[in-house]
């Protein structure tokens, strides 16, 4: 089955098709940017190695939908004859709220719900909406499928979900802990029980997803029970550019010192905090782990609060589960910084971590095992496929009608 999977932002698209039939490594993937911008582009490779860059006047989603499908269908650069070679589609969804606990195929019913949707994730789930209404117009006969970053957190109990808040606003608001990355937390903690040769059903993990946007959850025999990102994704770990964890009473007293509107502080804490707004240099691990490096010591601090924070959860979580067999990391900063990795496993011996210096530092790249043969709870590095899961669950919803 030939998907097409789309994840729409506010000014981008990304995209790939996936034939789950065969090497589900994708046909071809790639991205539109600066969507109703100058200078919007978009950015195609095929499974081959072709690559190309295309620069238009891309000004809405649907235009950057109508430019993606002309690509895969084109001459040169395409990978499929026929629009209808496309069997469905899969888009990924931020925000499912209490409403979507698993995929779901889109029908008008289920629009509805991402509406109500909008509320909760007012920054992602327009955009989502958007990329589904372009290809309902583009693509009229072919099922559709929304798969959620909330679902895999389904189940967290409501002590771990509520907050400390008046219990109306829950009720009136839905002002709760969600949990984000789901798609990535539940395909790594699948693929490191795959590698132990272990039923996920026998297992406690710890997934640890660090990318741009960072988070950890509590994987007890296959289910997110804890997880650090909440009503939205600005709750847990540092990040690239968000706070992470912070004293609401902190926030208000800069925005009355600063006088800063709702606005203003919203993009001091999603934008000018976490890596960057401690650092002062860059939101990009890299240039943190150069700098720190060459001596820069509020990289280092930015590092430190960092890889504390992992640290802090790793603990809470072995706890919360009352025990802990495998670890795992993935996203940008998991899958390529040792030094990450190793800083935040510190001195975790005593619950049985015990990474391996050579492994952990080893060039490489790919599904891994970082940990010592003698570690009793396992380490593993291994890249997230998001997109796999999207085509995967589209294409058993799809084959059930
Ligand atoms: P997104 O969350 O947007 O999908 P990624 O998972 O691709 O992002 O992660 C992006 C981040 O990965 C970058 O900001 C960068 O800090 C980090 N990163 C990528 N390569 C390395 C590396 N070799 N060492 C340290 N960090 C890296």
């Amino acid at each position: 089955m030939k998907i097409l999977i789309l994840n729409c932002g506010s000014s981008s698209i990304k995209y790939q098709l996936i034939d789950t039939d065969s090497d589900p490594s994708a046909l071809a993937r790639g991205s539109v940017e600066r969507i109703g911008m100058k200078g919007a582009i978009l950015n195609h490779n095929r499974i081959d190695g072709d690559k190309v860059k295309i620069a238009g006047e891309i000004v809405d989603h649907q235009a950057a939908i109508e430019y993606i499908l002309a690509i895969l269908l084109s001459k040169n650069h395409g990978v499929l004859k026929e629009r209808d070679e496309i069997d469905a589609v899969g888009h990924r969804v931020v925000h499912g709220g209490e409403q979507f606990t698993g995929s779901v195929l889109i029908d008008a019913e289920v629009m509805d719900g991402l509406q109500d949707c909008v509320d909760l994730a007012p920054l992602h789930n327009p955009h989502n909406i958007r990329g589904i209404v372009a290809c309902q117009r583009l693509l009229r006969e072919i099922p559709m499928v929304g798969v959620f970053d909330t679902a895999f957190h389904h189940q967290i109990p409501d002590y771990a979900y509520i907050y400390g808040l008046p219990y109306l606003l829950y009720k009136r608001y839905g002002i709760r802990r969600y949990g984000f990355h789901g798609t990535s937390h539940f395909f790594v903690s699948q693929q490191a029980a795959l590698r132990m040769d272990k039923k996920v059903d026998d297992l406690k993990m710890v997934t640890i997803h660090l990318g741009n946007g960072c988070s950890m959850a509590a994987v007890d025999r296959g289910t997110s029970v804890d997880t650090t990102m909440g009503f939205t994704p600005l709750e847990g770990l540092l990040m690239g550019t968000r706070s992470g964890d912070i004293d609401a009473g902190a926030v208000m007293h800069v925005m009355g010192r600063e006088e800063l509107s709702l606005g203003e502080v919203n993009t001091l804490l999603n934008k000018h905090s976490g890596l960057i707004g401690i650092s002062g240099e860059s939101s990009d691990m890299r240039d943190i782990v150069e700098e720190m490096e060459k001596g820069n010591d509020r990289a280092r601090l930015a590092f430190d609060v960092f890889t504390y924070r992992v640290r802090k959860y790793l603990g809470s979580y072995a706890a919360i589960m009352g025990g802990l067999d495998a670890v795992v990391f993935t996203g940008g900063i998991g899958e390529n910084s040792p030094q990450v990795r190793a800083a935040s496993l510190k001195g975790l011996e005593f619950i049985g971590v015990d990474l391996d210096k050579d492994r952990n530092f080893a060039k490489a790249s790919g599904e891994r095992e970082v940990s010592a043969d003698s570690s009793r709870v396992k380490v593993f590095v291994i890249p997230t496929n998001e997109e796999l899961v999207i085509a995967l669950e589209t294409k058993r919803i799809v084959e059930a009608l």
